[in-house]
């Protein structure tokens, strides 16, 4: 059983909303009540969303997984991409919880996901969602030993596009990309990075084209803003790219320092909400679901074009740090130390026709 570390110490059939402060503060939900003779117990919570309200992005990503297997189900020109709406449709129907204590405040207890099933079909938008959790969890893991090794060093956010293909061109063009990217990083312009993360990120166009593109979280060294010979500027960025994908055209390239203040570089005390708004932008998805689910060709096309392709990459001091083909049921659960073992479980489960997730049985024990 756990423990409180206040007055109010837990009744040993279970855990209630009513005795977790950061509920009590943040859920306006349904009315949490004193239960008294001849009243009902409590007026709980029924659904994830109102039980924690951290967990609300559940109900809209499983929902949005069940559109993208109902188009993967309907489409009859394969049986591979039937299976794929198969297995979405059974990635996450159940989720168990445990309270745990706060990291941040150990007399607060929230409740915390133990174990789940992932599908890990590569454009489910769950698993999607939680494997970018996970590659920004092991970033920031990985990030103070990396920062020890180069106290001084500075970060980029660096968006590399080019223009719009016909979607069953992506694969040709990804491999390009791909080829360029290398090109690329043996120049000089890039000379003074230190390490690097890139991911490829495809959207679709109005006119039901394909745009590639690919975001890079890069380090460079502390000096790069000071001294011209190492400082590359946007159009310097701009012909290194068009001549490493070897274009006729110029594409567009987006450069930013990585910053503590809106135009304003970080210096000194770094600041790591910048950076981690930056490794969010990076490695956020590599479709986002409302493209998927705009135009059900365009999806089985793009997922027949990406099959096995890889699109997070790693380089220089942040090589590996994603462990990208590593991910399991558990990594994807994100527990970190989050774990209770012998606390009460509760469950919630996927309730489609209301597309919510749906707390199981009664009072939470
Ligand atoms: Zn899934």
């Amino acid at each position: 059983m756990l423990l409180t570390s206040d007055s109010n110490s837990l009744p040993d059939h279970g855990i209630e909303h009513k005795q977790n402060p950061q509920y009590a503060l943040e859920e306006p939900g349904p009315p949490v009540l004193p239960a008294g003779p001849g009243q009902p117990a409590i007026a709980e919570p029924e659904y994830l969303s109102d039980c924690s309200p951290k967990d609300r992005p559940w109900d809209e990503h499983r929902s949005q997984a069940d559109d993208v297997a109902a188009i993967y189900s309907r489409a009859r020109s394969s049986v591979w991409f039937s299976r794929l709406g198969e297995r979405m449709n059974l990635c996450s129907p159940v989720l168990e919880f445990a309270w745990v204590f706060e990291k941040d405040d150990s007399s607060v207890l929230t409740p915390k996901l133990q174990k789940a099933y992932f599908c890990r079909v590569r454009h489910c938008p769950v698993c999607q969602w939680r494997r970018s959790l996970m590659w920004i969890a092991r970033f920031l893991q990985a990030l103070p030993h990396v920062l020890d090794e180069y106290p001084k060093a500075r970060f980029l956010f660096l968006t590399l596009t080019l223009r719009n293909v016909a979607v069953n061109e992506l694969r040709g063009t990804c491999a390009q990309m791909g080829k360029a990217w290398g090109r690329l990083s043996k120049r000089r312009e890039f000379a003074a990075v230190l390490g690097w993360l890139r991911a490829v990120e495809i959207t679709r166009g109005e006119d039901g084209s394909a745009h590639p593109h690919c975001h890079t979280l890069m380090m460079v060294s502390g000096d790069y803003f000071r001294r011209p010979d190492k400082y590359v500027t946007h159009a310097e960025w701009l012909k290194a790219w068009r001549e490493s994908l070897r274009l006729d055209y110029d594409p567009t390239v987006y450069v930013e320092a990585v910053t503590a203040k809106r135009g304003r570089p970080a210096k000194g005390q770094r600041t790591l909400s910048g950076l981690l708004n930056a490794a969010r932008e990076t490695l956020k998805y590599c479709v986002k679901p409302s493209d998927m689910m705009a135009d059900p060709s365009w999806l089985l096309e793009l997922t027949r074009q990406v099959h096995n392709l890889k699109f997070i990459t790693t380089g220089g001091a942040f090589k590996g740090v994603l462990r990208e083909n590593q991910e399991t049921d558990e990594e994807l659960t994100l527990l970190g130390d989050g774990v209770a073992d012998e606390s009460p479980k509760f469950y919630f489960d996927w309730h489609r026709p209301v597309r919510r997730y749906k707390r199981r049985g009664g009072i939470i024990q």
